[in-house]
C-alpha cells in the first residue's frame, strides 16, 4: 500500500544530459531526423518505450517510439512520408527507406470506463504525464527530450531500471483487466532483461491470469511470435510456467506444460536452442519451426501415450490441437505445416529405436525441419548439416539402410500400390 501510493505521487525526476548515459549518436538517424522536425517546429518531442529503456540498459533497441504534442494532423503536414494509422487512436507512422518505420503518438491518456461509445478518431490527449501513467511499466515510460537532452521520469522507471525489476504502472490488477496482456508483458520483460518483479505487480497475477484466454487470439499470436525470435524465449516461458499463464494462452498445451514438469523442462531447453542460435546470429528459423519446436514435447506426450497406428498421427494431432482451447489463434496452414514436421519428426524418432524408417517422408516439405529438430531433440545440438537425421541414421546403424530403403520405398511407390505415402493433414 506505502508503495502503491509513492507510485502514484511520484515525484518526476529530470536527469540532465551529464547524468545518463544516452548519446545522440546511438539513436537512429531517422528518429533524430523526427525528433528534431518536431521539435523546430515548436512541438515538443520525446523519445519514449523501449528505446529509452533498451539505450539506458547499453542494448540496441528494436525500434524508436516517438511521443510529441502534435495532433495527427499537424505531424502528416510536418513529413511527406508520413501515414496515418488506427482508428480509434490515430498514430503517424514516417516510413523511411528499408522499410524502416518511426511511430510518432501524440500525448494521450487512458480513455475512461465506458469511452468505447467514441466516434471513430476521436482521440484521448492528454499531458506528458498522463501519457507517462497510461503506459504498461515504468521501465517503459521514461522520456528522452530532444530540446536538452535531459530524460524525464514520472513514474519511478529510472529507480526500478537501476533495482533491475520490473513493475507496473498504478493499481496491478486494474492495469491488468483493462488490458491483460499487460500480463505478459510483465513475464516478457523481467524474462527478457533479468529482472525481478515487484511484489504487487506479481501478486496480482493471481487473480487476473485467466483474463489473458480472454484477449484477441489474433493479439496474442503477434506477441508470442515476438517472444519466439527474442533470443530469450526460454526466460520468458520459465517465467510463464512459475506463473501459470502458459494454459491461458496455449489451452491444453500449455497446461500439459505447466503439470508435466519432464516436458516442461524439455520445452525450456528446446526452446533454449532456439535462442541461442538467434543471438548466435544464425538466420532465424521459419515460423513452421519455431511452433514446431514449442509444441514438440506435448505432442510426443500425446503419440506415446496413445500408441496410434501412423496412418492415424496426423488426424489425433489435428484433433487434440483443435481440442486444446488454445487462445491463440494459430492460422491453419502453419498449423498443419506444424502437424506435418511433428509427424515425420515422430517417424524419425521411432525409426532411431527400430532401424526401420520410411525414406519417402524426405519427399515432404517438412522433412528438412523435421531433421533439425531431430538434431535438438536427440542429439541436443542445433546442426547446419543438410540432413542431421539421416546422417545420426547411418551412423548409428552402420548401414547403407537408409539407400536401401530409400530404393525399396520408391519400387513399392513406382507400383502403384496405395498406402505407400501417409496421409497429409
Ligand atoms: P520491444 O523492445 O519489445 O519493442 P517495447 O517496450 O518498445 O519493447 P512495444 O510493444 O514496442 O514494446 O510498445 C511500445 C511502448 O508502448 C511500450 O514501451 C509501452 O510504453 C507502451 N505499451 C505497449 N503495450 C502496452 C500496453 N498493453 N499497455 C500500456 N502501454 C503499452
Ligand atoms: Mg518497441
Amino acid at each position: 500500500m506505502v508503495r502503491k501510493m509513492s507510485r502514484q505521487r511520484h515525484e518526476s525526476v529530470v536527469l540532465k544530459r551529464s547524468d545518463h548515459r544516452i548519446s545522440r549518436k546511438d539513436i537512429d538517424p531517422d528518429a533524430l531526423k523526427v525528433l528534431y522536425r518536431l521539435y523546430r517546429k515548436g512541438h515538443t518531442a520525446y523519445l519514449v518505450g523501449g528505446a529509452v529503456r533498451d539505450l539506458l540498459l547499453g542494448r540496441k533497441p528494436k525500434d524508436f517510439d516517438v511521443v510529441t504534442d502534435a495532433r495527427p494532423g499537424q505531424i502528416k503536414k510536418l513529413f511527406a512520408n508520413c501515414f496515418l494509422i488506427g482508428r480509434r487512436f490515430r498514430l503517424a507512422h514516417i516510413r523511411f527507406r528499408g522499410g524502416k518505420i518511426i511511430e510518432v503518438a501524440t500525448f494521450r491518456r487512458e480513455p475512461e470506463e465506458g469511452s468505447d461509445a467514441l466516434p471513430e478518431g476521436n482521440n484521448t490527449f492528454g499531458t506528458p504525464r498522463e501519457d507517462a501513467f497510461r503506459r504498461d511499466l515504468t521501465i517503459n515510460a521514461l522520456f528522452y527530450d530532444i530540446s536538452n537532452f535531459t530524460l524525464i521520469d514520472y513514474v519511478g522507471g529510472l529507480d526500478d531500471l537501476e533495482h533491475r525489476r520490473v513493475c507496473i504502472i498504478g493499481e496491478p490488477e486494474t492495469r491488468y483487466r483493462e488490458d491483460p496482456v499487460r500480463i505478459w508483458r510483465v513475464i516478457r520483460h523481467a524474462g527478457r532483461q533479468g529482472f525481478t518483479i515487484e511484489e504487487r505487480t506479481a501478486d496480482a497475477i493471481d487473480s487476473c491470469r485467466e483474463l489473458l484466454a480472454t484477449c484477441s487470439g489474433a493479439r496474442l499470436f503477434e506477441e508470442l511470435n515476438k517472444d519466439l525470435t527474442s533470443g530469450y524465449t526460454a526466460d520468458i516461458f520459465s517465467l510463464g510456467l512459475r506463473f501459470r499463464i502458459l494454459h491461458a494462452i496455449l489451452g491444453g498445451v500449455g497446461e500439459h506444460l505447466e503439470r508435466s514438469p519432464r516436458d516442461g523442462e524439455q520445452c525450456l531447453k528446446l526452446l533454449g536452442f532456439l535462442d541461442a542460435a538467434v543471438r548466435n546470429g544464425h538466420a532465424p528459423p521459419s515460423q513452421e519451426f519455431m511452433f514446431s519446436l514449442l509444441f514438440f514435447p506435448w505432442a510426443h506426450n500425446l503419440f506415446q501415450a496413445r500408441e496410434q497406428q501412423n496412418g492415424d498421427r496426423i488426424q489425433l494431432l489435428t484433433e487434440a490441437i483443435l481440442a486444446s482451447g488454445m487462445t491463440i489463434t494459430l492460422p491453419k496452414a502453419l498449423r498443419s505445416q506444424v502437424i506435418q514436421t511433428l509427424f515425420i519428426l515422430e517417424h524419425m524418432l521411432a525409426a532411431a529405436r527400430t532401424g526401420r524408417m520410411r525414406w519417402a517422408l524426405k519427399k515432404r516439405g517438412r522433412y528438412q525441419d523435421a531433421s533439425r529438430l531431430f538434431a535438438l531433440v536427440v542429439m541436443g545440438q542445433w546442426s547446419e548439416k543438410h540432413d542431421p537425421f539421416e546422417a545420426y541414421f547411418r551412423e548409428i546403424f552402420k548401414t547403407d539402410a537408409g539407400k536401401k530403403r530409400r530404393r525399396r520405398v520408391s519400387r513399392y511407390s513406382r507400383s502403384g500400390k496405395k498406402g505407400s505415402t501417409p496421409p497429409t493433414p
